[in-house]
């Protein structure tokens, strides 16, 4: 089997298509079929636009097809009546059946469809000309090609079908020019060739439209496969700079952008600076791993929370982390905080090196808002929360202020 491989040079792509990379590209056979995903992607994309001409010119293709009554009037005048009948009676109706059902079923169906109607649209008048026995009757054969040249070039059959309808209405055109009684011999050759010839430059036509299409097809589906990747992985890189390390949740530069978006664009935001009590000494009891593990459970609990509140919750370094809202401070603030609060203490983590006489990990609060005539600035934020926190530790921990 051979393969085209265009594709990739045109893309500039190398190695075999999956649909892992993407490179579906130059993965073309010889029947000119594509990989079944970019089928399927075609099929998306062009599929509305296939139908809409295939129906246009399947009554294009019906109205011409007709007028070949008049011309078997002259051509086939002793079985005039049986030509007209078997057009207006088979060929008529399955066209109009294919136009009904072509936008309905599955595209490979409907290529299939297709398939059998040019069958019949080519074989009907062969076996006409077979069973006439007007001295005229050779003649209708150059209507053969123009028969082709709708399926192939007009539909555009799909190649591979495209090649099998040539084939057989090839050789049964043959067959027919071989045995039929009573045609001149000396015609039998010139027929033969005109008959081979022009078929043969329809299915040229066809392989070249749907190669071109194909290749075209395969090199914009390579080309958006590489720019959605890219804007996956910038997306990805993005993530990382936003991302804490350690707890997963987002980071200090996260937690400035998301600050300065909110404070122009929402209405009261509330800041929550939280800070676990005597974490130093955590650390010195059960070392820097289990603090580690202490630091995500409260990232999780945290997180949890303000996912719960449609909060926003960072890690602003160390120990300590910030949660926003979108609530009023007088109203909401004390609220949040002790709830805030309550729920880590809530986890009950052993902190036995603790010298306060709680046993238990806990963290102080200490949280400000813009309420009316304040600064809508980041910054007084963070230091008004910070203040608050300063006081709640002075305070004995374990509490929330107001700042
Ligand atoms: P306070 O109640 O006053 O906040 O006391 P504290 O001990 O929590 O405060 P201090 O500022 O004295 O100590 C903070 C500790 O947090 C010291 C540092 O080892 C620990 N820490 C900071 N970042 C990390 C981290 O990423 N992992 C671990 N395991 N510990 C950390
Ligand atoms: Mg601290
Ligand atoms: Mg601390």
């Amino acid at each position: 089997m051979t393969w085209v491989s265009d594709a990739e040079t045109i893309v500039g792509g190398a190695g075999a298509g999956t649909t892992k990379t993407g490179r579906a590209g130059g993965r073309l056979d010889w029947l000119l079929r594509m990989p079944s995903e970019v089928e399927r992607a075609h099929e998306r994309d062009f599929g509305a636009e296939r139908i809409k001409h295939l129906r246009h010119a399947i009554i294009v293709g019906l109205i011409v097809y007709n007028i070949y009554n008049l011309t078997s009037l002259h051509l086939m005048a002793d079985i005039q009546p049986f030509t007209v009948m078997m057009r207006l009676c088979v060929l008529v109706p399955g066209s109009l059946a294919i136009f009904f059902l072509v936008p309905r079923v599955p595209p490979a169906i409907r290529e299939l469809l297709l398939l059998a109607g040019m069958f019949v649209a080519s074989l009907l008048p062969l076996y006409l000309l077979y069973v006439s026995a007007s001295p005229y009757a050779s003649y209708t054969l150059g209507e053969l090609p123009l028969v082709l040249l709708f399926g192939n070039m007009l539909l555009v059959l799909r190649f591979r079908w495209a090649l099998l309808f040539t084939t057989v209405t090839c050789l049964t055109a043959l067959l027919v020019i071989q045995h039929k009684p009573g045609l001149d011999p000396n015609l039998v050759f010139p027929l033969t060739v005109q008959v081979v010839t022009g078929l043969f430059f329809t299915l040229y036509g066809n392989w070249h439209v749907e190669r071109q299409r194909c290749l075209t097809y395969l090199a914009q589906y390579d080309a958006q496969n590489r720019a959605d990747r890219a804007e996956r992985r910038g997306d990805e890189l993005r993530d990382l700079t936003l991302t804490d390390m350690l707890t997963g949740i987002a980071n200090r530069r996260h937690l400035d952008e998301t600050l300065d978006a909110w404070l122009a664009t929402r209405g009261d935001v509330l800041l929550l600076m939280v800070d676990v009590d005597h974490f130093k000494a955590f650390n010195d009891r059960f070392g820097h791993v289990a603090g580690d593990d202490c630091l995500r459970r409260i990232a999780s609990t945290l997180s949890l929370f303000a996912s719960r509140h449609e909060g926003f919750v960072a890690r602003y370094g160390g120990e300590e982390f910030t949660l926003l809202f979108a609530a009023d401070a007088e109203t909401g603030g004390a609220f949040l905080a002790d709830r805030l609060v309550r729920s880590i203490r809530d986890l009950a983590i052993p902190h036995p090196a603790r010298i306060d006489g709680i046993a238990t990990v806990t963290v102080s609060v200490g949280y400000a808002g813009t309420g009316e005539n304040r600064l809508r600035d980041a910054r007084d934020l963070v230091i008004r929360a910070d203040l608050a926190l300063y006081e709640a530790k002075s305070a004995g921990r374990n509490r929330s202020k107001a700042g």
